[in-house]
């Protein structure tokens, strides 16, 4: 159990940020202690260095005031006052024979080196060595040089106080680091945690929701990092998720309540004719009902797939050069009878061509279906009158206006979904579908429709267009 957890626990993404952190963090303090190291050793050098050449000057000094006398002295006080330990003092002859040392019990294994002798002989400057006594565990640090002629002084000094100080130096790293190591892990963990909390939240979400509970939402913490812009995006998502689910669930509903009925009265039309017409008779009839029938059950069929190709085909509009004023006009006159059976005053107007690309049969169907509307939904007496003038960014604009029932404020909006249909209309024969094909087919060609109406008195429905729909436009493509 206790392994499963730790097995879990190395796979966390928080597991390995925090390593990644401590690492980085360890690894970077490493480098600036190696820097430090190196530079704390050069100092340490430089300094014995500077030191051994100083006595080395101030012997020569002696020599020139006192000789070789004041020299031996001097160098026997100096041993002496410093401690066996710490100094070497020899005065060699040219030939590298000793003739005087102080300091040399403990350092008797220290010869002399003939190759230093050689170089200062040949003119050389001072001659500066590491010696290191393994079996004392010890080194010494050697200046030869001439202080007098013929006479060279070899003199060490003790590198203990600069080891202890690197020692010391490289036991504080180890535990600095061990230390930092462990710091920086807290923190990571600390703030690897902490980045991370909202995606627990969303993982949590998200396994609800995949059970069943679409009303679950991802918790938003406020802090507005990547996380929370994370979790607002899906809420969005979850919303639009949730509002398509519930239309789909309302069209299907819808389709099923309007398939049901010209179904049922064919039905009911059959039965009918079966019990009550024994001589045949009726059979006609009912052959030309069911026809009827069925033609009204193609024509919603129909219409429902162009809906679903106008909506889904954004991209499918055919971009063909379309004068609306024509296009219109022609409709008008196809529904000048109906209006005038109607005793409806038909008007018409455009301003000019009002061309734009589009689909021309699509554009046909939203015509009709809006013409149709106006006539359809107004009484005997009335008017419906409409309009082609240039839209604002220069594409079109049809307005469809008629003094009919007009529609009212709550369902304005729901008149353009599938199969709604306002109570008072349900008297008029129709589909529901006419107003979201016309939607359809404005909005897939990058515009869209609008309504404006009072009850009893009127509705107006503009429809605007762009001058081509979005997307590449063929022609252009072509041209090139
Ligand atoms: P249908 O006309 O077949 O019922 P539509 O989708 O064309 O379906 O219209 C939806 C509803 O909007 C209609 O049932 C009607 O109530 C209302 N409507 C549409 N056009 C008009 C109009 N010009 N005047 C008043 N009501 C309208």
């Amino acid at each position: 159990m206790f392994l499963k957890r730790l097995k879990a626990l190395s796979r966390s993404l928080a597991f390995r940020l925090t390593l990644w952190y401590a690492g980085l963090f360890s690894l970077s303090s490493c480098l600036a202690f190696v820097f430090f190291y190196f530079l704390i050793i050069n100092v340490l050098r430089d300094q014995t260095d500077a030191n051994l050449h100083r006595q080395l000057n101030a012997f020569r000094g002696i020599m020139q005031v006192e000789g070789i006398t004041g020299v031996q002295q001097v160098a026997a006080m100096d041993a002496l006052a410093g401690g066996d330990r710490k100094r070497l003092i020899r005065l060699l002859s040219r030939f590298g024979t000793e003739f005087t040392a102080a300091g040399t019990e403990y350092w008797q294994n220290v010869g002399v080196n003939a190759e230093a002798i050689r170089s200062l002989l040949t003119g050389g400057r001072p001659v500066i060595e590491t010696v290191i006594l393994r079996e004392r565990d010890d080194s010494l640090r050697i200046i030869y040089g001439m202080i007098g002629p013929g006479i060279i002084m070899q003199l060490g000094q003790s590198l203990a106080d600069e080891i202890r100080l690197v020692i010391a130096f490289q036991r504080l790293f180890v535990a600095t680091i061990g230390t930092l190591f462990l710091l920086a892990a807290a923190v990571g963990w600390f703030l690897a945690r902490r980045a991370l909390s909202g995606v627990g939240g969303i993982a949590a979400a998200a396994r609800k929701i995949s059970a069943g509970d679409l009303e679950t939402r991802v918790p938003v913490s406020g802090r507005q990092d990547e996380i929370d812009q994370l979790a607002e995006t899906l809420n969005h998502m979850l919303d639009r998720i949730r509002t398509l689910i519930r239309g789909i669930s309302e069209m299907s509903d819808n389709i099923a309540h309007d398939l049901k009925s010209p179904v049922t009265r064919i039905r009911g039309l059959a039965e009918i004719t079966l019990t009550t017409d024994p001589s045949g008779d009726g059979y006609e009839n009912m052959a030309a009902s069911t026809i009827e029938e069925c033609d009204r059950l193609l024509e919603m069929i129909k219409a429902m797939l162009f809906i679903s190709r106008a909506e889904a085909g954004v991209r499918e509009v055919r971009s063909e050069k379309v004068a609306l004023k024509a296009l219109v006009g022609d409709a008008v006159s196809l529904f000048e009878t109906t209006a005038a059976d109607k005793q409806l005053r038909l008007g018409f107007e455009a301003s000019n061509d009002a061309p734009v690309k589009g689909d021309a049969r699509m554009l046909q169907r939203m015509i009709a279906n809006l013409l149709d509307n106006a006539i359809r939904y107004t009484s005997t007496g009335g008017r419906v009158d409409v309009s082609v003038a240039t839209g604002i960014d220069g594409g079109a604009r049809i307005e469809f206006r008629d003094t009919g029932v007009g529609i009212a404020a709550e369902d304005r909006e729901r008149i353009f979904e599938r199969f709604y249909r306002c109570d008072p209309s349900r008297t008029e024969s129709g589909s529901g579908l006419g107003l979201s094909l016309a939607r359809a087919v404005a909005r897939a060609h990058g515009g869209d429709i609008s309504v404006q109406s009072t009850p009893g008195k009127g509705s107006t429905f503009s429809v605007n267009l762009p001058p081509r729909p979005p997307g590449p436009d063929p022609d252009a493509t072509a041209a090139r």
